[in-house]
């Protein structure tokens, strides 16, 4: 129980990576707030059954509403769990989208809402994350950023563009906060098995899968277990990195 009497803020946590991080969370002893957008019809019930899996194997959680790109929700959504916890120890910014086209064919909405959730939502979390944790002196920020970020892809200049600025988000913040003892560092997923991934073509996923040493596509759980390390005291050496967990793609 490594992360006994900690607190965690998870974004995008019904479903997908944000719910394996916050199972994972809990199952090593910290309390998690489990954010979702309403913006789904099925998301507050994820969530709800996300936090009912938590209490019923013997944790604590929350479900709190914000959308991320919003900073009047994420500032209240921080302060309930201030209200309610006393503190945020942990903030990983998982909550992200995709809106994947050849930039000849992009509109500047599908520009925007992937910038707004993916970059801006991260900044507005973090921003609001950081005051509590400059208070304890002591707080571990993660972002699930994509190898889409370091070497780019074709159909995604949006997306891309939201994970490096993540990147360089990361490592300007570490370089800030480094002197109150807060690490930020950056995840960088490569092929992950969720519903983002879901919608490729069986075509499309053969070709990946062909390129991957490992011979398989990453589970929410592989991401999971990177993102507990890096919450935890093992890694209190280690900020303004980016980590790349794709199966050996990019090597
Ligand atoms: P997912 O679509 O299952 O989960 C994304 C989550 O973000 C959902 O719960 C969704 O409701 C939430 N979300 C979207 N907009 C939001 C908003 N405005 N406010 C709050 N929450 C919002 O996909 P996933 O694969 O679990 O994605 C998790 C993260 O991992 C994302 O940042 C994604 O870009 C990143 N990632 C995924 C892969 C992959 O292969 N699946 C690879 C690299 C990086």
């Amino acid at each position: 129980m490594e992360l006994e009497g900690k607190v965690a803020v998870v974004t995008g946590a019904s479903r997908g990576m944000g719910e394996a991080i916050a199972l994972k969370l809990s199952s090593l002893g910290s309390k998690v707030a489990v954010n979702y957008v309403a913006i789904e019809a099925s998301n507050k019930s994820d969530a709800d059954n996300v936090v009912e899996t938590i209490i019923s194997l013997g944790g604590e959680a929350m479900p709190v509403e914000a959308d991320v790109r919003d900073a009047g929700t994420v500032q209240a959504m921080m302060q309930r769990v201030v209200d309610k916890w006393g503190k945020i120890d942990i903030l990983v910014n998982n909550a992200g989208i995709n809106r994947d086209t050849l930039l000849l064919r992009m509109t500047d909405s599908a520009w925007d809402d992937v910038i707004n959730t993916n970059l801006r939502g991260a900044y507005l979390c973090t921003k609001f994350a950081l005051r509590p944790m400059v208070r304890e002196h002591c707080g571990r920020i993660i972002s699930i950023s994509s190898v889409a970020g370091i070497v780019g892809n074709v159909g995604q200049s949006n997306y891309a563009a939201s994970k490096g600025g993540l990147i360089a988000f990361t490592k300007s913040v570490a370089r800030e906060v480094g002197s109150r003892n807060i690490t930020v560092n950056a995840v960088a997923p490569g092929f992950i098995v969720t519903d983002m991934t879901d919608k490729l073509s069986p075509e499309r996923k053969e070709s990946i899968l062909a390129m991957i040493p490992l011979q398989r596509f990453g589970q929410p759980q592989d991401v999971a277990e990177l993102v507990a390390f890096l919450a935890s005291d093992r890694a209190s050496y280690i900020t303004g990195q980016v980590i790349t967990i794709d199966g050996g793609i990019f090597t």
